[in-house]
C-alpha cells in the first residue's frame, strides 16, 4: 500500500467556477483576494486580521484563490492564514527591526543586484509575488507594481555579471522570477545563458507554492533549455503540501531541475519539532530536498514571528538522526547588517584534544574517536588545485576559494568600493592588476 495522497482543496466559494479556470494560472492571478470583504467570504476575519486589513500604508496583501482554499475556515489560528492574512501584530514596531536588515542594497553595485559572496550574485528581477508573505524579508521593496525593475535595470544588471568573472552562480529571485512575462523571463535565462562564466542558474521561488497551476509543461520545456538550472520552493507548513503541489514538482523534477526548499521558522506556523518533521517527511515524498530553515529577519511588521534561536536548535536536535538525513536542512541565521547566512545548530562535539575527540549522538550516546598518528599532511605543491590559484577562463575563482582566499576583481565601470560600504569591501590590494574580462567573453589574458 502506498502512502496517502496529498489532498486536493478548493473553497466553497469556489465551487461553481470550471475546473478549465481553475487551472488557468492567469485566472487565480487576476482573481487573487486582497481586502476584508473578499475574505469574509471565505471565512470570518478576527479583529486583529479585520483592524490589519484597513489600515493603511500595510505591506501589500494578495492571495491566489488556490492558496486561501489550503485555509481551514474553522481555525484562526491556521498555519497558512498566518503566512499570509495580515493581523495587529504587524503594525507593532519592535526592538532591533531594520528596513533593509540584511544590508543587501549596500552590496548592490547596481540596482537589484547584490554581490555578497565570492563566486555567486542575487539578481532581483522582480518586485512582484503570486502572493505576499507577512514576513516578507524584502517587504522594503517587493509589492509596489509601480515600482519594478526596467529593461534598463537588466542591462546593468547583465553588465555587471558579464564583467564580474568570478560570478558563477546567478540567483534569480524578487519578488518571484516565475511571475514574469514568460518571454520576459525566457529572454532572461537567454543573456544569462550566454555569459561563458556562469555555470549554474538558480531560480527561487514560492510560485509552486502559491500557484502551481504556472508550473505548466510549456514552463517546463522553456526551462529545461537553461540547464544547469536549480530551483529552491519555499514551504513552510506541511498544509501547503498538496495534490497540485506535488504534480507541479513532478514536472520541474522530470524536467531535471534539482528542487530545494527554503523554509522561515515562525512563531505559531512552525514552531514545533513535530511540524517540522512531517514537513521535512512530505517534502522528501515529493522530491525536495530542505534546503535551508532560516531564524526570522529583522523586519518591520514580523516581530510577532519571531522565535528564540533556541527554537531552531530544539527543531534540529529532532530531525538529525531522527529521519533521513537528507531530509534535514541547515539551519541559518542571515547576519543582520549583511553578514550573510551563517549556519548554526547544535553542537555534537563535546571536546577535543591533540589525539581524540570527544561526540555524542542524536540519542545523547557519549563515544570518542582516536585521530590518526601517522598523517601526512596534505601538500599544496604538488596539488593542481592549490596551484591554480590564478584565475583562468573556464574555473575563474574556484581555487582561490578553496582555502578561504576570496577574491573579487573590480569591474571596470563599477565603483564596487563605494557600494560596499566602509570597511565592509573584500577588495584584495594587489587586485586591480586583474584585468576585467571583455563584455561576453572568456578568453582574454588576466596578468
Ligand atoms: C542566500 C544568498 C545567496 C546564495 O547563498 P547560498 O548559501 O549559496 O544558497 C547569494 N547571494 C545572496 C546575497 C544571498 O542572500
Amino acid at each position: 500500500m502506498s502512502p496517502e495522497p496529498f489532498p486536493s482543496r478548493r473553497a466553497p466559494f469556489f465551487a461553481d467556477i470550471p475546473d478549465e479556470k481553475w487551472n488557468d494560472w492567469h485566472w487565480q492571478l487576476s482573481h487573487r483576494l486582497n481586502s476584508a470583504e473578499d475574505f469574509e467570504k471565505i471565512f470570518p476575519l478576527t479583529e486583529s486580521e479585520k483592524k490589519a486589513l484597513t489600515a493603511s500604508h500595510l505591506f501589500r496583501v494578495d492571495i491566489t484563490p488556490y492558496f486561501v482554499s489550503l485555509i481551514n475556515p474553522a481555525d484562526p489560528e491556521d498555519p497558512i492564514r498566518k503566512q499570509v492574512i495580515p493581523t495587529a501584530g504587524e503594525i507593532q514596531p519592535f526592538t532591533g527591526m531594520m528596513e533593509d536588515s540584511l544590508s543587501e542594497d549596500r552590496h548592490s553595485p547596481v540596482p537589484g543586484l547584490v554581490h555578497r559572496y565570492p563566486d555567486r550574485a542575487l539578481m532581483l528581477v522582480t518586485t512582484q509575488c503570486a502572493s505576499y508573505c507577512r514576513y516578507c524579508t524584502r517587504s522594503r521593496i517587493v509589492g509596489d507594481p509601480g515600482e519594478n525593475f526596467s529593461r534598463a535595470d537588466f542591462e546593468l544588471q547583465l553588465d555587471y555579471l558579464r564583467h564580474t568573472p568570478q560570478i558563477r552562480d546567478v540567483l534569480l529571485s524578487g519578488g518571484d522570477p516565475l511571475t514574469l512575462a514568460p518571454k520576459v523571463l525566457e529572454e532572461l535565462l537567454t543573456k544569462l545563458r550566454e555569459i561563458p562564466h556562469i555555470e549554474i542558474i538558480r531560480i527561487g521561488s514560492r510560485v509552486p507554492v502559491f500557484m502551481p497551476q504556472r508550473v505548466t509543461p510549456e514552463l517546463t520545456d522553456m526551462l529545461q533549455r537553461f540547464h544547469p538550472l536549480w530551483m529552491n520552493i519555499h514551504v513552510n507548513h506541511p498544509n501547503e503540501i498538496s495534490a497540485e503541489l506535488a504534480a507541479a514538482c513532478d514536472r520541474l523534477t522530470r524536467a531535471g531541475i534539482p528542487l530545494g526548499n527554503q523554509s522561515v521558522l515562525l512563531a505559531g506556523v512552525n514552531d514545533c519539532p513535530h511540524i517540522q518533521r512531517k514537513l521535512v517527511q512530505d517534502l522528501v515524498r515529493i522530491r525536495v530536498r530542505p534546503y535551508y530553515l532560516y531564524q526570522c529577519d529583522l523586519v518591520e511588521g514580523a516581530g510577532h514571528f519571531r522565535t528564540p534561536v533556541a527554537k531552531g536548535f530544539e527543531i534540529l536536535e529532532a530531525l538529525r538522526g531522527h529521519t533521513s538525513g537528507f531530509a534535514v536542512p541547515t539551519y541559518v541565521v542571515d547576519a543582520p547588517g549583511g553578514g550573510g547566512k551563517i549556519p548554526v545548530g547544535p553542537n555534537y562535539m563535546v571536546s577535543m584534544s591533540d589525539h581524540k575527540i570527544v561526540l555524542r549522538n542524536y540519542e545523547g550516546y557519549i563515544t570518542t574517536y582516536e585521530e590518526p598518528v601517522d598523517y601526512k599532511p596534505h601538500d599544496p605543491k604538488t596539488c593542481r588545485f592549490c596551484q591554480s590559484k590564478r584565475i583562468e577562463p573556464g574555473q575563474q575563482g574556484v581555487s582561490a576559494l578553496l582555502d578561504g582566499d576570496e577574491m573579487f576583481i573590480k569591474p571596470e565601470g563599477f565603483d564596487l568600493l563605494h557600494n560596499r560600504g566602509g570597511g565592509q569591501h573584500r577588495l584584495r590590494a594587489d587586485s586591480d592588476k586583474w584585468k576585467p574580462l571583455g563584455i561576453g567573453s572568456g578568453n582574454e589574458e588576466h596578468d
